[in-house]
């Protein structure tokens, strides 16, 4: 058996349709949708991640602005710049792009955010509408893995998901999602961590397995049962000295290993990766939609 590999760029592709479609709609209303990002320091992934995010703004009529502040900004002024956000009607969500630099903290920031303008859905309003099975801004990675699984048509309902990693950002998250009794979810889901013995037990019982565990190579091919659907949430960078920037990207799962056991699979990158953006626009659209009503 040789899996499908799961192309994140196409589902993604039709996400932005329905993206592009929606802001049309509030452009004839004269509102533009508008999104802030908060870049401290100079991080260079950081850095990166907020270009990407502006690119696929600047391509889908969302009106984007990034503020960049110094790795040693104090905290009040943060909090006041965020503040300024809130209050600036031109911008209906806001990111604070993590890990902020040493000193600061990414929770205090993220909390700091208007929970309406939350459309990275880590305030923790925003998570415990999701928990209640409320959510409206949900977190982006989370979200478009759920989209990834249905529009590729592998409806989570009534299977068996084991998720691979607990953070706030990705696993906790994820598993909500996936549990709700609500349409692309419905789903029986067990979430592993570091703490779970006889890991390889558990995912092999999996008809859906999702890595994010943020390890290359912690999903090898005796982890997976045959004909399983594996996510593969992970970036990692591992050194490589034949490529110029001396690295490249990899997800959590052997790939090369897992693809002949595995019925359909996605690749790092051009997996999930697309699926993030995509998804955080389309909660600075649905922000857009609410805060300046239906019309
Ligand atoms: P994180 O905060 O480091 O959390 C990793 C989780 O995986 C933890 O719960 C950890 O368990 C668990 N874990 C680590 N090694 C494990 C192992 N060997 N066996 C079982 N569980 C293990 O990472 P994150 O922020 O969730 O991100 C996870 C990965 O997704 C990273 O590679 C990150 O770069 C990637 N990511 C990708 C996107 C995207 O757009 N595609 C977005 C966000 C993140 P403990 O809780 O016990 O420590």
């Amino acid at each position: 058996m040789s899996a499908t590999v799961i192309d994140g760029r196409a589902v993604a592709a039709q996400v932005y349709a329905e993206i592009d479609a929606r802001v049309a709609a509030l452009a004839a209303r004269g509102v533009v949708p508008g999104l802030a990002a908060v870049l401290v320091g100079d991080d260079a992934p950081s850095a990166a991640y907020v270009r990407g995010k502006a690119k696929a703004c600047a391509e889908h009529g969302v009106f984007t602005d990034t503020v960049h502040l110094p790795a040693d900004i104090a905290r009040e002024r943060l909090l006041a710049t965020i503040a300024e956000l809130n209050a600036d009607r031109r911008f209906h969500g806001i990111i604070v792009q993590l890990p902020l630099p040493d000193g600061l903290n990414g929770d205090e920031a993220t909390r700091a955010v208007l929970p309406e303008k939350d459309v990275d859905g880590l305030h923790p309003v925003n998570l415990g509408l999701l928990m209640r099975g409320e959510g409206v801004l949900l977190p982006a990675t989370p979200s478009g893995v759920q989209q990834l699984l249905v529009r590729a048509g592998h409806d989570p309902a009534g299977k068996h998901v084991v998720v691979v990693g607990r953070s706030n950002l990705v696993g906790k998250p994820l598993a909500n999602i996936l549990m709700q009794k609500a349409r692309g979810a419905d789903a029986t889901v067990t979430v592993c961590h570091r703490r779970t013995p006889n890991l390889a037990d558990i995912t092999r019982q999996a008809d859906i397995l999702i890595a994010a565990a943020g390890r290359p190579g912690a999903i090898t091919a005796g982890m997976v049962r045959p004909g399983a659907v594996v996510i593969d949430v992970g970036i990692n960078r591992v050194d490589d000295p034949t490529r110029r920037r001396g690295y490249r990207l990899v997800g959590d799962v052997d790939f090369e290993a897992v693809a002949p056991v595995a019925g359909a699979i996605t690749p790092v990158p051009n997996g999930v990766g697309p699926m993030t953006i995509a998804m955080l626009l389309a909660n600075t659209v649905t922000a857009a939609e609410r805060i300046e009503g239906s019309g």
